[in-house]
């Protein structure tokens, strides 16, 4: 698929160090990325409602961590997708009359103009589901054949022996190592986020959904011997990652709603297509809350980033409101969050407006040092707040270094992505 246009990153002098994150399967904070090429795996939009601020706030977490690993010195490689055919984005579909074709480009176009809007890179692989459809199928036919999976079919027969595939579980030993759940755990969420597990003829209710068989009035492609049909979304964020990254890439990312099933069952998909491993470590955005309630499509509290810029808002005092909270936290969106950013962003301004200012060698020191420890971005602008204060203090005691104000305003568009 087509990206958006990147955003300019500006040089800084010198260079940050190693970045380290906390890699959820763990708790443990770890460096990142261990060679000199840095690679990413964030999972993308299901392109059926636009771009709200739970999706804004976890594409700024990576799109952090990519802008500390390149001022790190890495080359950085950073995939994603999108699930441009899906059960959500087929019934919002049916329910509003619209081809799900259109309604799947319509809000990928959007989801590109929010993600442009808030200074965002875009990834350097994106791949859609519907144009990934015959290497996933692959991907499931080489399962099939490695005994990794099985047919169920439908107890009228209908399948005529080539029914829904699935992936057997138990070959993989390592299931359970992503999210560290118990089986309870595991049945429960499973059941809570899209999976299947009172479906008759699985050999397990956790085994996950590979090749959906064609419904009447669904969308389908030729699987060759699996049949028609569609992937399922494990798999095909397994196979994306694996063409886009080769296995095993460094970080796979997204929001802490993804960490069980989808990535638990990606990764597994993963190890058995290559008998490996997939992603190193995972890391995880926390979920933003509107009300006392997670905002989400389903719940319809939706705080859309198109909305608020086309009511007039500064994109990048959006991007500060989100930065204002550490991303692997819960917070909740409040009026109050856009009015601090606001005034901070205005006072970032008037402090980088100056010929000279304080000297910014510490500023941007702290700054580095704030994103290398898990992505610390309250830390960054709190250190960007305090050269600010001194830069604006009108007592005339600041000291001033000629160029300063320019550091600090790259410092800030490099690092943060807020450009002033
Ligand atoms: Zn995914």
């Amino acid at each position: 698929m087509l990206t958006w246009p990147p955003p300019q990153i500006p040089r800084l002098p010198g260079r940050g160090g190693p970045i380290r994150v906390r890699d959820t399967s763990t708790g443990e904070l770890v460096v990142a990325a261990t060679g000199h090429t840095a690679t990413v795996y964030v999972c993308g939009i299901t392109p059926y409602d636009a771009t709200h601020l739970g999706h804004a706030a976890t594409y700024i977490a990576f799109d952090l961590l990519v802008r500390s690993w390149r001022d790190a010195g890495h080359s950085v490689r950073h995939a994603s997708n999108v699930t441009d055919v899906d059960d959500p984005l087929l019934e919002r579909a049916l329910a509003t009359g619209v081809d799900w074709r259109d309604l799947a480009i319509e809000q990928t176009a959007l989801f590109a103009e929010d993600m442009t809007a808030l200074g965002v890179i875009p990834p350097d692989v994106y791949t859609g589901a519907v144009e990934s459809v015959f290497t996933v199928a692959q991907a499931v036919r080489d399962l099939l054949a490695a005994g990794a999976a099985y047919r169920v079919e439908e107890p009228d027969g209908t399948g005529h022996g080539r029914g829904d595939v699935y992936a057997d579980l138990s070959v993989d030993p390592d299931l359970g190592q992503v999210a560290g759940l118990d089986r309870d755990e595991m049945l429960a969420l499973f059941a809570e986020r899209g999976g299947d597990p009172a479906r008759a003829g699985k050999r397990d209710p956790l085994d996950p959904l590979l090749w959906r068989r064609e419904r009447p009035g669904e969308p389908s492609w030729d699987g060759g011997e699996l049949g028609s049909g569609r992937p399922g979304w494990h798999i095909e964020c397994a196979v994306i990652a694996r063409d886009g990254l080769g296995l095993p890439f460094d970080v796979q990312g997204g929001g802490v709603d993804l960490r069980f099933p989808h990535h638990e069952m990606s990764t597994s998909h993963a190890r058995l297509l290559d008998s490996g491993q997939g992603a190193r470590l995972h890391m995880h955005a926390g979920m933003v809350g509107l009300d006392g309630e997670k905002m989400s499509k389903s719940r319809g509290n939706l705080v859309l980033v198109s909305r608020l810029r086309a009511l007039g808002e500064n994109p990048m005092a959006i991007r500060l409101a989100i930065l204002a909270h550490h991303y692997a936290s819960d917070w909740e969106w409040t009026d109050a969050d856009l009015e601090r950013a606001r005034a901070r962003l205005d006072r970032w301004q008037r402090a980088v407006s100056g010929n000279g200012g304080p000297d910014a060698t510490a500023t941007l020191a702290a700054v580095r040092t704030a994103l290398s420890t898990d992505l610390d971005a309250p830390a960054a602008l709190a250190a960007v707040d305090a050269w600010a204060e001194d830069a604006l203090r009108a007592d005339g005691t600041a000291s001033t270094a000629i160029g300063a104000p320019g550091v600090v305003a790259r410092t800030v568009n490099a690092l943060l992505g807020v450009r002033l």
